[in-house]
């Protein structure tokens, strides 16, 4: 029997992170983690260094514990620690589980030290997919993916001619609002977009499925895992999300991959992958009805997508520019500042305003990005509510 996976965990207190130590938890003789990293919420990131042994451990903005019971695990604060800590010469696997801008650096560093990398953070990709990918094909390093959807079509193309492919069909639940009266977005509350009707996700990701800037990111991010352009990347309305992607081959024949809407699934199979074993949760029960219907999204009542697939077509920096400007528009959204319907406006009006010529550099990207951002918080200041 060979030894087990040593993981790292980035972003283990999030609800990706979380979802990521139940599955270490049930594979023991398989999996073992190693490090683990959160970026305010010491006393949790302790609890798990305790759980675990672990005394690898990031915390990206230091604060203070009052429990004496976990002051004996040192942890390193440093700015560079997170990349650090990505690259530990011990480890297998990489887990990147932060949300945001936050993931770049450290899925760059763990694929430069030639680390598979399980990648929930999508917007590794968005931002800059080509310095990641050309990073893994140079080095070797796999990049397999977590996000639900992508390791639908990662499980589905698992033995398949690549050449075969002809396109890609991402499934969406529509979100919070998929059948309120599209009269009635310019009234939604904070409170009414983090209810999501079927997952259990952290905040930011919950309200991109509400807009399905969401969708519009994993447009992206399977544009760069899977090589397709954008007009063979399609999005359908799947409200049960059960389905979690679909393939389909050159002859029309379509593969689906199916499991309940827990992300324990995707993480175990990237985990573990090619190997399969029993999982955390229970499967599908086929003794019941289930419902597994599709509809074409509307891009009136979802214009972030829109912007999405115009941002993915016009290439450049314009991904990485839809990608901060709805960070800083949720950011805003989530502060009260806008309202819901606004945070397609601010991401329009911020991507108008900029050329989309393609960064050379992570520096020239990491600059391009926060002016973007920039812009748009200029364009949230000036929106009324
Ligand atoms: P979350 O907010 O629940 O957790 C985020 C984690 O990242 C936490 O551990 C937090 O401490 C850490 N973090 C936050 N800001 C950071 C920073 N600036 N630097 C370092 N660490 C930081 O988020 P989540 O829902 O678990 O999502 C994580 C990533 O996975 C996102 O990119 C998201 O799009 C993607 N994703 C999530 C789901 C899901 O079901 N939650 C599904 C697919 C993909
Ligand atoms: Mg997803």
């Amino acid at each position: 029997m060979s030894n087990p996976k040593k993981c790292i965990l980035l972003g283990a207190t999030g609800s990706i992170g979380e979802s990521s130590l139940r599955v270490i938890r049930k594979h023991p003789d398989k999996l073992t983690l190693l490090g683990a990293s959160a970026h305010s919420q010491r006393d949790k990131l302790l609890a798990i260094a305790k759980e675990f042994q672990i005394s690898n451990l990031h915390l990206s903005v230091p604060t203070k514990t009052n429990n004496s019971d976990l002051t004996d695990f040192p942890i390193n604060s440093e700015t560079k620690g997170l990349e650090e800590l990505a690259a530990h010469p011990e480890a297998d696997v990489v887990v990147v589980a932060v949300v945001g801008t936050a993931g770049l650096g450290p899925t760059l560093a763990a694929l430069e030290a030639g680390k598979d990398v399980v990648l929930a953070n999508k917007e590794s990709l968005v931002l800059g997919g080509n310095i990641v990918t050309e990073t893994a094909r140079r080095t070797g390093a796999r990049i397999i993916p977590a996000d639900s959807e992508h390791n639908a079509v990662f499980q589905c193309l698992h033995g398949q001619n690549e050449k075969s492919l002809e396109s890609i069909i991402l499934t969406a639940s529509g979100g919070a609002f998929r059948d309120l009266p599209t009269n009635r977005l310019k009234d939604v509350t904070l409170e009414q977009a983090l209810q999501h009707p079927n997952w259990s996700m952290g905040p930011k990701v919950t309200i991109d499925s509400a807009t399905m800037a969401n969708k519009g990111l994993e447009l992206i991010e399977a544009h760069w895992l899977f090589g397709l352009p954008s007009e063979k990347l399609e999005v359908v309305i799947h409200p049960p999300s059960i389905i979690h992607s679909v393939v389909r081959f050159v002859d029309g024949c379509c593969f689906a991959q199916m499991s309940p809407p827990s992300m324990t699934f995707a993480l175990q199979n990237a985990l573990l992958h090619p190997e399969r074993c029993p999982g955390v949760e229970s499967s599908l029960d086929f003794s019941k009805t289930m419902d597994l219907s599709f509809s074409p999204p509307d891009l009136n009542r979802y214009p972030c997508l829109k912007l999405a697939k115009d941002a993915l077509s016009q290439g450049g920096s314009a991904p990485l520019a839809f990608n901060a400007s709805n960070e800083i528009a949720v950011d805003a959204f989530r502060l009260n500042r806008i309202g819901f319907i606004q945070i397609s406006d601010i991401i329009d009006k911020t991507l108008n305003q900029m050329s989309h010529a393609q960064p050379n550099s992570l520096d020239e990207l990491l600059a391009v990005d926060l002016k973007v951002r920039r812009l748009a918080n200029d364009c949230v200041t000036s929106t009324v509510r």
